[in-house]
């Protein structure tokens, strides 16, 4: 499959699934099973996993086109769920023992089985070379202690990759969601109700040496590069729901009457959507640029990530005020949009870190993180 027909297949299978159908979900707190079987039957979870393992073997930039076009048909953040499932079974793929690349990544590729991170904790925060998480050898295996925050879709998935310290360093490990040693509490947010959020104690939880992932003590070394392309795809996402709301907002401009006129007909209703548009498709510029340059200069990752942030938050804001008291309302859409973009000025990482890097990366000024 090349990447044209592979966007166009992930077209199909989320176009279905439209505002009504979003509104439902979140309205109902639940996993959006229906997109997901959607999304998975269509052979796209390998989108950027090599045609040898099983994959499609696309492309970075036909990757984050992919994801910026289910979030702007009507997925929006759900869109999550596509972009880390496929990044997931990078990982799989370019860390897993051959054991877990042979039983696990052929599930994953066809959606059946998923895997979520744990990697922040309460201590931590967005300093996660400091976790406290303790992995120690055991008699033919590794023994896991800590706890972690924030685990993203735990209930939902199968397994957990759990960053943990040892003498060596950080070392990420493979664990099954369900094994008693992992105890999950659900922490209440204010947004993303397709999926809930997890704390999560881990008492002796024993993990064999197949299950490790990468070598010992380098896991953040290694999955740096897929961490990189999560921001590449989160910034293609929240550009996605970005038009999504301009979109919608112009589309609501057209038909509104106020004053005896439509209210699109005022320059004070077009100009900021016109803006919101401008930004937008700089933003688009910069990801597909630091998409294409990312084998040679990861500094403009942090900046493609930046500038989506600050055009999705403009837009959704703009959508909002432009459907006036209707922005305000569940069924119009818009609010939820505004609502969850605003999750990703925090996550995967924080507006201020993404500064300071890009001071201390392409300004050369001190580094403060
Ligand atoms: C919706 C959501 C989903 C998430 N999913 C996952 C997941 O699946 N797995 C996972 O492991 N983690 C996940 N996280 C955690 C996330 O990646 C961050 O680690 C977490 O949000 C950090 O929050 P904190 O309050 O601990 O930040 P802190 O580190 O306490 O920072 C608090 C504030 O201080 C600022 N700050 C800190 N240091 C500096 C500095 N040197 N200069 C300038 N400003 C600074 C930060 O930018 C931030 O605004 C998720 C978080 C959210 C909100």
């Amino acid at each position: 499959m090349d990447s044209k027909e592979a966007i166009s297949r992930l077209l199909d299978s989320s176009s279905k699934f439209t505002g009504e159908y979003w509104r439902k979900v979140y309205s109902e707190e639940r996993f959006p099973e229906e997109y997901w079987n959607s999304i998975s039957s269509s052979g796209l979870i390998g989108f950027i996993v090599p045609r040898e393992a099983g994959g499609l073997g696309l492309g970075l930039s036909d990757f984050c086109s992919a994801v910026e076009t289910t979030a702007r048909w009507y997925a929006g953040a759900a869109s999550y769920l596509f972009l880390s499932s496929c990044l997931s079974a990078l990982i799989i793929e370019r860390l897993g023992s051959e054991t877990v690349k042979n039983f696990l990544l052929p599930d994953m590729l066809s959606g059946r089985k998923r895997l979520c991170i744990a990697l922040t904790e309460e201590v931590s925060g967005l300093d996660s070379a400091s976790i406290q998480t303790i992995a120690s050898k055991g008699q033919g295996s590794y023994v896991i202690n800590g706890s972690k925050m924030f685990v993203s879709n735990l209930d939902k998935c199968d397994y957990v990759v759990i960053f943990a310290k040892m003498e060596e360093g950080i070392t990420a490990f493979l664990a099954e969601t369900s094994n008693k040693a992992i105890k999950k509490r659900k922490i209440e947010k204010i947004g993303l109700e397709f999926i809930n959020l997890f704390a999560v104690d881990i008492e002796s939880l024993e993990v064999s040496h197949e299950f490790i992932l990468g070598k010992q003590g380098e896991a953040l070394k290694q999955m740096r590069d897929i961490f990189m392309m999560d921001r590449l795809a989160t910034a293609a996402s929240l550009i996605g729901t970005g038009w999504l709301s301009i979109d919608t907002a112009s589309k609501y401009a057209k038909e509104r009457v106020s004053f005896g006129r439509k209210i699109g007909s005022n320059q004070g209703v077009q100009f900021p959507l016109a803006d919101s548009a401008c930004r937008l498709m700089a933003a688009e510029s910069i990801l597909m640029k630091a998409c294409e340059y990312f084998e040679i200069d990861r500094s403009l990752v942090n900046i493609a990530l930046l500038q989506s942030q600050d055009a999705s938050s403009a837009s959704t804001d703009v959508a909002l005020q432009t459907l006036g008291g209707h922005g305000y309302l569940v069924e119009k859409d818009v609010g939820r949009y505004w609502k969850d973009v605003r999750a990703y000025r925090l996550h995967p990482i924080s507006e201020e870190i993404l500064l300071a890097s890009i001071a201390w990366q392409s300004l050369g000024l001190p580094r403060t993180y």
